[in-house]
């Protein structure tokens, strides 16, 4: 029930991505920073790693159009994309494109104001036919990667947003800030695999059961399948963390 409520926030959240899409944009916050300005995509990014401190990457796995899109494409390649180096490749991107907001904030001109709705039509971000060039651009990216590696796959190697989360759930784990996250009894497990198989980010559940290190995966998106999927209830949602 859980994980079909959970598919169903994520499709809804995608139909309503022509809406939302700008308050994503990793190209307005520049554009905006070169004129001072605080823009949408601005407070959601810095709200994304503030809430992850306190609930990891929920955001991905239950609320993230690009998510929900990448879920769709399960229909046509249900696999999922596994952990591996080249999910370094959003971080590097990340870095890059962080340095050039910064830049570009610092030697942008006016005074700095705070606009959220910067860009969109009373909020609404594409409003005009032209617009949905850029959407089905943004789509077409996020869906590429999901047909040749499987699902997740932009999540592990593109997403923009994911190291926000990354940087927001580590602070949390170091800090032992109370954070949602995935809690293990490796003594009840039955080593079935079934995790694994549910995992939607195709992350290895049972080897970190065996190793204690579910609650450290900067990769999990507190999905909660693998919560679902054991049968023999090693693993639950926790909140606070053990001593
Ligand atoms: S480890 Fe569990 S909670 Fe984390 S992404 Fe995989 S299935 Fe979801
Ligand atoms: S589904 Fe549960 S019992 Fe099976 S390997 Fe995973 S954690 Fe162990």
């Amino acid at each position: 029930m859980r994980q079909k409520v959970r598919k169903t926030m994520l499709i809804i959240s995608f139909i309503i991505f022509p809406v939302t899409i700008w308050y994503f944009s990793p190209y307005l916050i520049i554009q905006a920073a070169s004129e001072h300005i605080i823009n949408g995509s601005f407070i959601v990014f810095i709200a994304m790693l503030v809430f992850s401190v306190f609930f990891g990457r929920v955001w991905c796995g239950y609320l993230c159009p690009a998510g929900g899109i990448q879920e769709c494409m399960a229909l046509c390649n249900d696999k999922s994309a596994k952990q591996q180096k080249r999910d370094r490749i959003k971080l590097v991107i990340w870095a890059v494109w962080i340095t050039g907001v910064t830049v570009t904030f610092i030697l942008g001109k006016n005074d700095v104001r705070v606009n959220p709705f910067y860009m969109t039509d009373h909020g609404i971000s594409v409003s005009e036919i032209s617009n949905y060039m850029i959407y089905y651009g943004v789509v077409f990216l996020l869906v590429i990667p999901c047909l040749i590696h499987g699902k997740r796959a932009s999540c592990h190697y593109i997403c923009w947003m994911a190291p926000f989360m990354m940087i927001g759930s580590g602070i949390g784990r170091k800090f032992k800030i109370p954070q949602l996250h995935i809690r293990a009894n490796k003594d009840l497990c039955i080593g079935c695999k079934r995790c694994n198989k549910a995992c939607p980010m195709g992350l290895d559940v049972k080897q970190m059961v065996e190793e204690e290190k579910n609650h450290k995966c900067s990769e999990c998106i507190q999905c909660g399948a693998c919560v679902d999927e054991c049968p023999k209830k090693v693993l639950e949602y926790a909140f606070r963390w053990e001593d």
